[in-house]
Formats: structure tokens, sequence, C-alpha cells
């Protein structure tokens, strides 16, 4: 075990991969630099684009929460850090191969698949999942296709911030998302029409996994009215007492209705080819809400990473699974690479990190100059009121930045992921 206090390589060049670029790999990666000038870091990540659910999952008009995106950039400027985006573990790279050429190998893959809804109908047409909704606003090139055309009616099944962040998403108005990057030609295409969104959650208000300022701020778009059912009156905690505020508050006329329903059971997903409605039970029996479209925020799935060997970490989401916050993410890190520089052999020859992958490896993988460029490209696009406008798919993705001049066709070999 080494002393932490002391630059745990004594002189010896040490490589250390991480594998994601989202806010685990990225703080890990700083907390490694800043704490040996001996540890040289490669950040890999399947996408040409680094920083994870900062750029794909925080909504488009949290640009104060996306900011930290400049503080992981600065990670990126180290001469001892390289990104090495379009290189996916499993498909293109294997651990064994990180092994090999790595002192160690961090996993930071995260967790970002929808779990689905264990109900009749969960998947009717029509019935989506809120991280592919959220994809979608966002830009991501795996979710180039319209999801879905929402109809004027959407139930959202779950009452936790992600949900949250869909209903506000899909009902504000595009002159409401000034200084956001949202993309409006792709917002109007999924809610041309919204009338009525119905949040509704099998949990009480007081156990609801919302944060408060979340549901205050849903209350504040402009043009919505929020009524609150199933709220006990008389329960005094902090979550109640703010949906009742929300309620009272209601204006009189409104665009969009947003009805939260608590302690509020979703029984079966009603339709023959596609959704119809959403059959509900409460303390009053069961009754059915009429919708086009479901959207279910009841978390995310994925695959925990394998960490058998000693060298071999992991950190975020991967490891622990798929809640928590970016602040949060940032204390795992702290740890992950306490760990990493605590477990390092600096007996053994030196490795060759990245310089030691295939040429397939290296060949296929962008820089950071290539986000450079995309960011550059992204920024000089916006439209009036907005402050990027996304490059939404693979082709457009690999296509911009140095890497196309060094590595050619890249954009045609992505674009089924
Ligand atoms: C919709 C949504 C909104 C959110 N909003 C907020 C918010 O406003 N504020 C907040 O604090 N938190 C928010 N969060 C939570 C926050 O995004 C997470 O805490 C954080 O992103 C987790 O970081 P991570 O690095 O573990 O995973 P991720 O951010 O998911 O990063 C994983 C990275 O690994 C890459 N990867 C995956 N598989 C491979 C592979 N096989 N090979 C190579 N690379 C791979 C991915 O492309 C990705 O870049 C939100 C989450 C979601 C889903």
């Amino acid at each position: 075990m080494h002393d932490l206090n002391e630059p745990a390589t004594a002189g010896r060049i040490a490589q250390i991969a991480v594998v994601g670029s989202g806010p685990s790999g990225c703080y890990t990666a700083q907390f490694l630099l800043k704490a040996d000038p001996d540890l040289h870091v490669t950040v890999f990540d399947r996408l040409p684009v680094p920083f994870g659910l900062v750029r794909y999952g925080v909504a488009a008009d949290h640009q104060g929460t996306k900011a930290v995106i400049r503080q992981f950039e600065r990670v990126f400027d180290s001469p001892r850090v390289r990104f090495a985006g379009n290189v996916a573990l499993g498909t293109d790279l294997s651990v064994a191969e990180l092994r090999e050429n790595f002192d160690a190998v961090i996993l930071a893959t995260g967790m970002s698949e929808d779990r689905i809804l264990d109900v009749p109908g969960a998947r009717l047409a029509g019935v989506v999942g809120a991280g592919a909704v959220t994809r979608f606003l966002n830009g991501h090139p795996d979710e180039a296709e319209v999801p879905l055309v929402c109809g004027s009616d959407i139930v959202i099944i779950g009452a936790g911030n992600v949900a949250v962040d869909v209903a506000r998403l899909l009902a504000k108005a595009p002159e409401h998302y000034e200084g956001s990057d949202m993309d409006d030609d792709v917002h109007q295409r999924i809610v041309p029409g919204l009338v009525s969104l119905t949040l509704v959650a099998r949990s009480s208000a007081e156990t609801a996994r919302f944060d408060r300022a979340m549901v205050r701020e849903l209350s504040e778009v402009p043009g919505v009215a929020v009524e609150v059912v199933g709220v006990n009156a008389a329960a005094a905690d902090p979550k109640s007492e703010t949906l009742r505020t929300l309620a009272a508050t209601r204006p009189e006329s409104a665009r969009v209705r947003i009805s939260l329903q608590f302690a509020t059971t979703p029984v079966e997903i009603l339709g023959d080819a596609r959704v119809e409605g959403v059959r509900v039970r409460d303390a009053s029996g069961e009754r059915v809400i009429p919708a086009q479209t479901v959207v279910t925020a009841i978390g995310f799935t994925g695959h925990y990473a394998e960490v058998a060997d000693p060298s071999v970490h992991a950190v975020g989401w991967a490891e622990h699974g798929p809640t928590g916050t970016i602040p949060e993410t940032r204390a795992d890190a702290k740890g992950v690479a306490d760990a990493v520089r605590a477990g390092l052999d600096t007996a053994s020859a030196p490795m060759p990190g990245f310089s030691g992958l295939p040429p397939s490896v290296r060949d296929r993988a962008v820089g950071i100059e290539h986000w450079k460029a995309i960011d550059t490209a992204e920024v000089a696009l916006a439209r009036p009121g907005r402050v990027r406008q996304k490059v939404r798919t693979w082709e457009g993705l690999l296509g911009h930045g140095p890497a196309t001049v060094r590595h050619g066709q890249h954009g045609q070999e992505r674009t089924d992921r």
C-alpha cells in the first residue's frame, strides 16, 4: 500500500485507462492527474464526443448544470491526458487488451437503458422510456429517429427528477427555451399539440423521489397549470407542503394542464395497435387516464462493470447502479482514484498505454481536438436565442474535426448504433 501523500509511481510513468468520459470518468481522471505527476491517463468513449449524460441526459434548459463540461475540458488540456473517442469497450477493444497495455483500468461506462414497466401493454407503440426521450431531445446520435409524436395527452409514469425533467421539457413552449441548446425543430416534432400531461406515481407524495426545486420549476413554466392529486391534506412533510402550495397557485387559463397524481398505481396500458390510455388504481378504485403517449420514467438499468482483477476498478453508475447526481460521482471518483494509486505496482516494467493498442483501435480513435472542432461548429450554428445547435448523427459527429482528415471513413461504420 502506498502513502497517498506521496506520488505512487516513484518516478515511473504509470498508464491508466478510464473507459467512459461521463462525470465519473472525468472526475477520476482529474483526481489522478492532480495527485501524481507521473500518471498518464487515456479516457476512452464509444461516442466521438465526451461528457456522457452531462451532454446527453441533463436537460437543455439546465445550462448551469451542463457548465461542468468546461471544468472537464480543462482535464483534457493536460498533456498527460488523451481522449480516445469512437472506441467502444466490448466491440473495438477488450478489458484484456487494456490490461496488457495499462497499469490500471477504470470502468466508468454508466448505465442508461430505460427500465421497462412491468404491466400489460408496456410494449405498445406510443410507450417510450424517459432515457430515450431525453437522449432524443439532447441530440444523441443513437436516437436520430423521432421516438414518437406525442399527441395531445401524455402520461408520464414515475415521480423522480427525470420524470419531472421530461414533463417540463415537453410542456415548455419554444419561446421559453431562451439561453438553452434545445433543438426547436425536434421539440416541435414530438409535441406539436400538447394539452394535458399526467404524472402517475405509485409512491406517496412524502416518499416520491423528486426534489422540491424541480416541481417548483415545473409549476413556473409559463402557460401551465399544475394540479396535485393524492396528497394527504394533513401531511406536514416538506414535499407534501410544496405540492399543496403549487396546487394553490394554479392559473385560471393554461396552455398545458399538468396533473401530479401520487399513491396511484399503473395497472395496464390500454390500446390495440398503439396507446389509448392508462388504467390506474388509487384509494378510490380503478380509472382510465386517456393518453396517446406514455413515457416511463421508472429508472435505468444496464450491466454492472465486471471487476474480476485487482487492477480493474469501476466508478459511478457502472459501479453502484443508476442513481445519484453529478456531484455524487465526484465523491465516488475520489475514492476510486485513491484506490488505483494505492494499488499500482511500481516495480513492474513500464506499460505502453495507448500506443501499445492495435492499429485498428488507434486509427479509429478521435482525440479532444475533434470535440473542440464539434464544439466550435455547434456554437457557430446556434440559432437566435440558443447557445448551440447540436450535431445529431454519427455521420455528422465523425465528419467534423481533424480526425476526418486523418482517418477518413468513420461515418458509415457507426450509423447502426
Ligand atoms: C435524463 C437525466 C438527467 C439528469 N440530470 C441531472 C442533473 O440535472 N443534475 C445532476 O447532478 N445529475 C443529473 N443526472 C444524473 C447524472 O447524469 C449522473 O449522475 C452521471 O452522469 C453519472 O455519471 P457516469 O459517468 O457514471 O455515467 P454517464 O454519464 O452515463 O457516462 C458513461 C459514459 O460511458 C460511455 N460508455 C458507455 N458504454 C461504453 C463502452 N462500452 N465503451 C466505451 N464507452 C462507453 C458513454 O458513452 C458515456 O459517455 C441526470 C441523469 C439522467 C439520466
